[in-house]
Protein backbone atom coordinates (compact mmCIF):
# COMPACT_ATOMS: atom_id res chain seq x y z
CA UNK A 1 0.00 0.00 0.00
CA UNK A 2 2.94 2.67 1.01
CA UNK A 3 6.19 2.73 0.30
CA UNK A 4 9.65 2.65 2.66
CA UNK A 5 7.31 -0.08 4.84
CA UNK A 6 9.19 -1.60 7.70
CA UNK A 7 6.04 -3.15 9.60
CA UNK A 8 2.50 -2.52 10.60
CA UNK A 9 1.39 -0.65 13.57
CA UNK A 10 -1.65 -2.46 15.48
CA UNK A 11 -4.52 -0.88 17.22
CA UNK A 12 -7.70 -2.68 19.00
CA UNK A 13 -10.51 -4.12 17.20
CA UNK A 14 -13.87 -3.62 19.09
CA UNK A 15 -17.51 -3.95 18.64
CA UNK A 16 -20.11 -1.01 19.70
CA UNK A 17 -23.38 -2.84 20.42
CA UNK A 18 -27.27 -2.16 20.39
CA UNK A 19 -27.16 0.51 17.43
CA UNK A 20 -30.69 0.33 15.98
CA UNK A 21 -30.58 2.57 12.58
CA UNK A 22 -33.69 2.90 10.59
CA UNK A 23 -34.81 0.23 12.33
CA UNK A 24 -32.01 -2.12 11.13
CA UNK A 25 -29.56 -3.67 14.51
CA UNK A 26 -25.52 -3.34 13.49
CA UNK A 27 -22.65 -4.10 15.05
CA UNK A 28 -19.88 -1.63 15.17
CA UNK A 29 -16.82 -2.35 14.15
CA UNK A 30 -14.74 1.04 16.30
CA UNK A 31 -10.75 0.58 15.95
CA UNK A 32 -9.07 3.64 18.67
CA UNK A 33 -6.77 3.07 21.37
CA UNK A 34 -9.04 5.85 23.51
CA UNK A 35 -10.26 3.81 26.44
CA UNK A 36 -14.00 4.07 26.71
CA UNK A 37 -14.75 5.32 23.45
CA UNK A 38 -16.49 2.06 22.45
CA UNK A 39 -18.21 1.29 25.78
CA UNK A 40 -19.78 5.32 25.36
CA UNK A 41 -20.66 4.69 21.79
CA UNK A 42 -22.13 1.02 22.91
CA UNK A 43 -24.20 2.39 26.34
CA UNK A 44 -25.57 6.15 23.93
CA UNK A 45 -26.91 3.51 21.65
CA UNK A 46 -28.45 1.14 24.49
CA UNK A 47 -30.28 4.72 25.46
CA UNK A 48 -31.37 5.97 22.56
CA UNK A 49 -32.97 2.50 21.74
CA UNK A 50 -35.40 2.43 23.85
CA UNK A 51 -36.82 5.48 22.65
CA UNK A 52 -36.45 3.43 18.84
CA UNK A 53 -32.88 3.60 17.88
CA UNK A 54 -31.57 6.64 15.09
CA UNK A 55 -32.91 7.67 12.22
CA UNK A 56 -30.40 8.60 9.48
CA UNK A 57 -30.07 9.25 5.87
CA UNK A 58 -27.34 10.50 3.10
CA UNK A 59 -27.06 12.16 0.31
CA UNK A 60 -25.93 10.58 -3.25
CA UNK A 61 -22.18 10.54 -3.21
CA UNK A 62 -21.39 14.18 -5.26
CA UNK A 63 -17.61 15.00 -4.98
CA UNK A 64 -15.94 18.55 -5.98
CA UNK A 65 -13.22 18.31 -8.22
CA UNK A 66 -11.63 21.73 -8.73
CA UNK A 67 -9.19 23.00 -11.66
CA UNK A 68 -7.37 26.07 -11.05
CA UNK A 69 -6.64 28.20 -14.22
CA UNK A 70 -4.69 31.26 -14.33
CA UNK A 71 -4.92 34.38 -16.58
CA UNK A 72 -8.08 32.88 -17.95
CA UNK A 73 -9.51 35.07 -20.90
CA UNK A 74 -12.35 37.09 -20.56
CA UNK A 75 -14.65 34.88 -22.52
CA UNK A 76 -13.78 32.03 -20.30
CA UNK A 77 -16.84 31.25 -18.11
CA UNK A 78 -18.97 31.16 -21.72
CA UNK A 79 -17.26 29.37 -23.64
CA UNK A 80 -16.87 25.96 -20.72
CA UNK A 81 -20.33 26.83 -20.13
CA UNK A 82 -21.05 26.38 -23.74
CA UNK A 83 -18.81 23.10 -23.77
CA UNK A 84 -20.15 21.38 -20.61
CA UNK A 85 -21.85 18.57 -22.18
CA UNK A 86 -18.58 17.98 -24.15
CA UNK A 87 -16.27 17.88 -20.87
CA UNK A 88 -18.82 15.74 -19.02
CA UNK A 89 -18.62 13.42 -21.78
CA UNK A 90 -14.67 13.43 -21.71
CA UNK A 91 -14.92 12.86 -18.17
CA UNK A 92 -17.37 9.73 -18.13
CA UNK A 93 -14.78 8.00 -20.50
CA UNK A 94 -12.60 7.73 -17.56
CA UNK A 95 -14.69 5.21 -15.56
CA UNK A 96 -17.23 2.65 -17.76
CA UNK A 97 -17.98 1.43 -14.15
CA UNK A 98 -19.01 4.45 -12.60
CA UNK A 99 -21.27 5.31 -15.91
CA UNK A 100 -23.08 2.11 -16.00
CA UNK A 101 -23.93 2.60 -12.62
CA UNK A 102 -25.44 5.77 -12.96
CA UNK A 103 -22.72 7.75 -11.41
CA UNK A 104 -19.85 9.91 -13.30
CA UNK A 105 -19.30 13.61 -13.80
CA UNK A 106 -22.54 15.10 -13.31
CA UNK A 107 -22.30 19.08 -13.36
CA UNK A 108 -19.59 21.80 -13.96
CA UNK A 109 -19.57 25.16 -11.84
CA UNK A 110 -17.59 28.06 -12.16
CA UNK A 111 -16.31 30.62 -10.05
CA UNK A 112 -13.56 33.80 -9.78
CA UNK A 113 -11.32 33.52 -7.10
CA UNK A 114 -8.55 35.70 -6.19
CA UNK A 115 -8.29 36.54 -10.28
CA UNK A 116 -8.43 32.85 -11.06
CA UNK A 117 -10.84 31.14 -12.45
CA UNK A 118 -12.05 28.14 -10.48
CA UNK A 119 -13.84 25.08 -12.41
CA UNK A 120 -15.43 22.59 -9.99
CA UNK A 121 -16.87 18.96 -11.77
CA UNK A 122 -19.28 17.72 -9.56
CA UNK A 123 -19.12 13.75 -9.94
CA UNK A 124 -21.34 11.25 -8.62
CA UNK A 125 -18.83 8.39 -7.24
CA UNK A 126 -21.31 6.09 -5.88
CA UNK A 127 -19.95 3.31 -3.52
CA UNK A 128 -16.30 5.10 -3.59
CA UNK A 129 -14.17 7.57 -1.57
CA UNK A 130 -13.80 8.86 -5.05
CA UNK A 131 -10.58 11.19 -4.78
CA UNK A 132 -8.88 9.12 -7.25
CA UNK A 133 -11.59 8.57 -9.77
CA UNK A 134 -12.46 12.32 -9.14
CA UNK A 135 -8.41 13.40 -9.82
CA UNK A 136 -8.32 10.51 -13.23
CA UNK A 137 -11.08 12.71 -14.56
CA UNK A 138 -9.82 16.67 -14.21
CA UNK A 139 -6.29 15.79 -15.51
CA UNK A 140 -8.79 13.86 -18.25
CA UNK A 141 -10.60 17.73 -19.20
CA UNK A 142 -7.74 19.73 -18.70
CA UNK A 143 -5.73 20.17 -22.03
CA UNK A 144 -9.87 21.04 -23.11
CA UNK A 145 -10.55 23.43 -20.19
CA UNK A 146 -7.11 25.61 -21.46
CA UNK A 147 -8.26 25.89 -24.64
CA UNK A 148 -11.54 26.88 -23.95
CA UNK A 149 -10.30 29.27 -21.61
CA UNK A 150 -6.99 30.54 -22.94
CA UNK A 151 -5.76 30.34 -19.53
CA UNK A 152 -2.75 27.85 -17.67
CA UNK A 153 -3.67 25.17 -15.97
CA UNK A 154 -2.93 25.19 -12.06
CA UNK A 155 -3.62 22.33 -9.57
CA UNK A 156 -6.48 19.95 -10.66
CA UNK A 157 -7.64 17.83 -7.33
CA UNK A 158 -11.01 16.82 -5.60
CA UNK A 159 -11.79 19.51 -2.89
CA UNK A 160 -12.01 17.42 0.43
CA UNK A 161 -15.03 19.95 1.54
CA UNK A 162 -17.69 17.56 0.22
CA UNK A 163 -20.52 19.47 1.28
CA UNK A 164 -22.61 18.36 -1.44
CA UNK A 165 -22.39 14.53 0.62
CA UNK A 166 -23.71 15.18 3.68
CA UNK A 167 -24.81 11.77 6.13
CA UNK A 168 -27.48 13.17 9.01
CA UNK A 169 -29.15 10.99 12.46
CA UNK A 170 -31.35 11.65 14.68
CA UNK A 171 -32.20 10.36 17.73
CA UNK A 172 -34.53 10.96 21.35
CA UNK A 173 -33.27 9.95 24.45
CA UNK A 174 -36.44 10.20 26.73
CA UNK A 175 -36.83 12.01 29.93
CA UNK A 176 -37.50 8.87 31.77
CA UNK A 177 -34.13 7.45 31.18
CA UNK A 178 -31.83 10.34 31.38
CA UNK A 179 -34.07 12.76 34.71
CA UNK A 180 -34.20 16.71 34.32
CA UNK A 181 -30.77 17.58 35.83
CA UNK A 182 -29.10 15.47 33.45
CA UNK A 183 -30.81 16.81 30.19
CA UNK A 184 -30.47 20.38 31.60
CA UNK A 185 -26.61 19.34 32.16
CA UNK A 186 -26.43 18.11 28.55
CA UNK A 187 -28.00 21.52 27.12
CA UNK A 188 -26.23 23.60 29.03
CA UNK A 189 -23.14 22.38 27.83
CA UNK A 190 -24.47 22.12 24.42
CA UNK A 191 -25.08 25.89 24.64
CA UNK A 192 -21.00 26.77 25.53
CA UNK A 193 -20.10 24.17 22.74
CA UNK A 194 -22.78 26.95 20.18
CA UNK A 195 -20.27 30.16 21.46
CA UNK A 196 -17.15 28.88 22.99
CA UNK A 197 -14.23 27.76 20.34
CA UNK A 198 -12.64 25.92 23.07
CA UNK A 199 -15.12 23.63 24.01
CA UNK A 200 -16.96 23.54 20.20
CA UNK A 201 -13.17 21.69 19.19
CA UNK A 202 -13.51 19.42 22.40
CA UNK A 203 -17.17 19.01 21.28
CA UNK A 204 -16.38 18.00 17.25
CA UNK A 205 -13.44 15.50 18.71
CA UNK A 206 -15.85 13.51 20.69
CA UNK A 207 -18.08 13.33 17.54
CA UNK A 208 -14.73 12.22 15.46
CA UNK A 209 -14.02 9.64 18.31
CA UNK A 210 -16.76 7.60 16.88
CA UNK A 211 -16.43 8.44 13.45
CA UNK A 212 -12.76 7.82 12.84
CA UNK A 213 -12.85 4.61 14.96
CA UNK A 214 -15.48 3.10 11.99
CA UNK A 215 -13.77 4.30 9.39
CA UNK A 216 -10.36 3.17 10.60
CA UNK A 217 -11.93 -0.48 11.30
CA UNK A 218 -13.33 -0.20 7.46
CA UNK A 219 -10.04 1.12 5.90
CA UNK A 220 -11.37 5.09 4.93
CA UNK A 221 -9.14 7.73 4.08
CA UNK A 222 -10.23 9.11 7.91
CA UNK A 223 -7.74 12.27 7.20
CA UNK A 224 -10.04 13.17 3.75
CA UNK A 225 -12.99 12.68 6.55
CA UNK A 226 -11.21 15.14 9.38
CA UNK A 227 -10.66 17.53 7.31
CA UNK A 228 -13.97 17.51 5.70
CA UNK A 229 -15.81 17.22 9.12
CA UNK A 230 -13.95 20.45 10.19
CA UNK A 231 -14.50 22.97 7.16
CA UNK A 232 -18.01 21.93 7.08
CA UNK A 233 -18.05 22.75 10.75
CA UNK A 234 -16.08 26.52 10.10
CA UNK A 235 -18.33 27.08 7.24
CA UNK A 236 -19.79 30.01 9.15
CA UNK A 237 -17.62 30.19 12.36
CA UNK A 238 -16.59 27.23 13.84
CA UNK A 239 -19.78 25.52 15.00
CA UNK A 240 -20.73 22.14 17.03
CA UNK A 241 -21.68 19.59 14.19
CA UNK A 242 -24.77 18.51 16.03
CA UNK A 243 -27.30 19.99 17.52
CA UNK A 244 -29.79 19.48 20.51
CA UNK A 245 -33.10 20.52 21.85
CA UNK A 246 -36.11 19.73 24.11
CA UNK A 247 -39.51 17.95 22.41
CA UNK A 248 -42.85 18.58 24.55
CA UNK A 249 -42.39 15.83 26.21
CA UNK A 250 -39.14 17.12 27.56
CA UNK A 251 -37.11 14.15 26.06
CA UNK A 252 -33.94 15.39 24.57
CA UNK A 253 -33.58 15.36 20.53
CA UNK A 254 -30.21 15.19 18.55
CA UNK A 255 -29.01 15.66 15.22
CA UNK A 256 -26.06 15.75 13.46
CA UNK A 257 -25.00 17.07 10.04
CA UNK A 258 -21.58 16.31 8.63
CA UNK A 259 -19.66 15.59 5.04
CA UNK A 260 -18.75 11.79 4.93
CA UNK A 261 -16.99 10.82 2.06
CA UNK A 262 -16.73 6.93 2.64
CA UNK A 263 -16.18 4.12 0.18
CA UNK A 264 -17.21 0.39 0.20
CA UNK A 265 -14.83 0.35 -2.71
CA UNK A 266 -11.99 1.09 -4.34
CA UNK A 267 -8.58 2.98 -2.38
CA UNK A 268 -7.12 0.62 -0.33
CA UNK A 269 -10.36 -1.27 1.32
CA UNK A 270 -9.98 -4.39 -1.03
CA UNK A 271 -6.47 -4.99 -0.46
CA UNK A 272 -6.78 -4.46 3.39
CA UNK A 273 -8.61 -7.86 4.35
CA UNK A 274 -9.49 -6.25 8.19
CA UNK A 275 -11.39 -3.65 6.55
CA UNK A 276 -13.39 -6.28 4.43
CA UNK A 277 -13.97 -8.31 7.29
CA UNK A 278 -15.40 -4.81 9.30
CA UNK A 279 -17.41 -4.26 6.39
CA UNK A 280 -18.78 -7.63 7.16
CA UNK A 281 -19.52 -7.44 10.04
CA UNK A 282 -21.47 -4.24 9.72
CA UNK A 283 -23.71 -5.45 6.82
CA UNK A 284 -23.70 -2.44 5.42
CA UNK A 285 -24.35 -2.59 0.77
CA UNK A 286 -23.09 0.87 0.05
CA UNK A 287 -20.92 4.10 0.97
CA UNK A 288 -24.40 5.49 1.47
CA UNK A 289 -25.23 3.17 4.52
CA UNK A 290 -21.74 3.28 5.78
CA UNK A 291 -22.04 7.01 5.66
CA UNK A 292 -25.86 7.08 7.31
CA UNK A 293 -24.27 4.72 10.08
CA UNK A 294 -21.36 6.75 10.63
CA UNK A 295 -23.26 9.65 11.28
CA UNK A 296 -25.57 8.00 13.80
CA UNK A 297 -22.02 6.36 15.72
CA UNK A 298 -21.12 10.23 15.59
CA UNK A 299 -24.13 11.41 17.62
CA UNK A 300 -24.27 8.68 19.82
CA UNK A 301 -20.54 9.29 20.84
CA UNK A 302 -21.04 13.13 21.35
CA UNK A 303 -24.11 12.09 23.36
CA UNK A 304 -22.32 10.03 25.86
CA UNK A 305 -19.48 12.51 25.89
CA UNK A 306 -21.89 15.11 27.31
CA UNK A 307 -23.94 12.69 29.46
CA UNK A 308 -20.98 11.71 31.02
CA UNK A 309 -19.71 15.18 31.54
CA UNK A 310 -23.01 16.49 32.92
CA UNK A 311 -23.22 13.96 35.48
CA UNK A 312 -19.87 11.88 37.05
CA UNK A 313 -17.15 13.71 34.39
CA UNK A 314 -14.96 12.40 31.60
CA UNK A 315 -12.34 10.29 34.05
CA UNK A 316 -14.55 7.67 35.79
CA UNK A 317 -14.85 5.82 32.45
CA UNK A 318 -11.33 6.72 31.17
CA UNK A 319 -9.57 5.48 34.34
CA UNK A 320 -9.57 1.77 34.67
CA UNK A 321 -8.15 1.21 31.25
CA UNK A 322 -5.83 3.93 31.72
CA UNK A 323 -4.77 2.43 34.72
CA UNK A 324 -3.91 -0.63 33.14
CA UNK A 325 -2.06 1.31 30.60
CA UNK A 326 0.01 2.60 33.19
CA UNK A 327 0.83 -0.60 35.14
CA UNK A 328 1.47 -1.94 31.13
CA UNK A 329 4.09 1.13 30.94
CA UNK A 330 5.64 1.01 34.51
CA UNK A 331 6.72 -3.19 33.27
CA UNK A 332 3.67 -5.19 35.07
CA UNK A 333 3.00 -8.40 33.01
CA UNK A 334 0.22 -11.28 33.03
CA UNK A 335 -1.99 -11.29 35.97
CA UNK A 336 0.30 -7.85 37.71
CA UNK A 337 -1.39 -5.35 35.51
CA UNK A 338 -5.14 -6.25 36.89
CA UNK A 339 -3.73 -6.22 40.41
CA UNK A 340 -2.24 -3.33 40.31
CA UNK A 341 -4.77 -1.21 37.68
CA UNK A 342 -7.46 -2.43 40.23
CA UNK A 343 -5.31 -0.63 43.66
CA UNK A 344 -4.68 1.81 41.60
CA UNK A 345 -8.09 2.20 41.11
CA UNK A 346 -9.51 1.73 44.34
CA UNK A 347 -6.84 4.26 46.28
CA UNK A 348 -7.74 6.78 43.75
CA UNK A 349 -4.02 7.45 42.57
CA UNK A 350 -3.63 6.57 38.95
CA UNK A 351 0.04 7.32 37.88
CA UNK A 352 2.89 5.46 36.00
CA UNK A 353 5.27 6.33 39.40
CA UNK A 354 2.69 4.83 41.82
CA UNK A 355 2.66 1.75 39.13
CA UNK A 356 6.35 1.41 39.08
CA UNK A 357 6.16 1.93 42.97
CA UNK A 358 3.60 -0.82 43.44
CA UNK A 359 5.21 -2.95 41.01
CA UNK A 360 8.55 -3.10 42.23
CA UNK A 361 7.16 -2.65 46.48
P1 LIG B 1 -10.41 3.98 -6.78
O1 LIG B 1 -9.42 4.72 -7.59
O2 LIG B 1 -10.08 2.58 -6.40
O3 LIG B 1 -11.79 4.06 -7.59
C1 LIG B 1 -12.90 3.26 -7.31
C2 LIG B 1 -12.99 2.14 -8.32
O4 LIG B 1 -14.06 1.27 -7.98
C3 LIG B 1 -13.24 2.65 -9.71
O5 LIG B 1 -12.40 1.97 -10.60
C4 LIG B 1 -14.69 2.23 -9.99
O6 LIG B 1 -14.92 1.99 -11.33
C5 LIG B 1 -14.81 0.98 -9.16
N1 LIG B 1 -16.16 0.62 -8.70
C6 LIG B 1 -16.69 -0.63 -8.72
N2 LIG B 1 -17.93 -0.64 -8.21
C7 LIG B 1 -18.18 0.64 -7.85
C8 LIG B 1 -19.31 1.25 -7.22
N3 LIG B 1 -20.42 0.57 -6.88
N4 LIG B 1 -19.23 2.57 -6.96
C9 LIG B 1 -18.13 3.28 -7.26
N5 LIG B 1 -17.05 2.75 -7.86
C10 LIG B 1 -17.06 1.42 -8.15
O7 LIG B 1 -10.73 4.73 -5.42
P2 LIG B 1 -11.33 6.16 -5.13
O8 LIG B 1 -12.44 5.95 -4.18
O9 LIG B 1 -11.58 6.92 -6.39
O10 LIG B 1 -10.11 6.88 -4.39
C11 LIG B 1 -9.91 6.69 -3.01
C12 LIG B 1 -8.45 6.81 -2.66
O11 LIG B 1 -7.92 8.06 -3.08
C13 LIG B 1 -8.23 6.72 -1.18
O12 LIG B 1 -7.29 5.71 -0.92
C14 LIG B 1 -7.63 8.10 -0.84
O13 LIG B 1 -6.73 8.00 0.23
C15 LIG B 1 -6.96 8.49 -2.12
N6 LIG B 1 -6.68 9.91 -2.36
C16 LIG B 1 -7.24 10.91 -1.61
C17 LIG B 1 -6.99 12.25 -1.88
C18 LIG B 1 -7.69 13.30 -1.09
O14 LIG B 1 -8.58 12.99 -0.33
N7 LIG B 1 -7.34 14.60 -1.21
C19 LIG B 1 -6.12 12.58 -2.93
C20 LIG B 1 -5.55 11.53 -3.69
C21 LIG B 1 -5.84 10.21 -3.41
Amino acid sequence: MVENIVGTQELPFGLATNFRINGKDYLIPMVIEEPSVIAAASHAAKLAREAGGFWAEADESIMRGEIQVLDAGPEAEKRITEAKEELLEMANTCSQTLSKLGGGAKDIEIKRVNGMLVLHLLVDVKDAMGANTVNTMLEKISPRVQELTGGRIGFRIISNLCDLRLARARARWPKALLGEDVIQGILDGYRLAEKDIYRTVTHNKGIMNGIDAVALATGQDWRAIEAGAHGWAARNGYKPLTRYWLDEKGDLWGEIELPLAVGVVGGSIKSNPVAQIALKILGVKSAKELSSVMAAVGLAQNFAALRALAKEGIQKGHMRLHARNLAIAAGAKGEEIERIAERMVKEGKISLEYAKELLNG
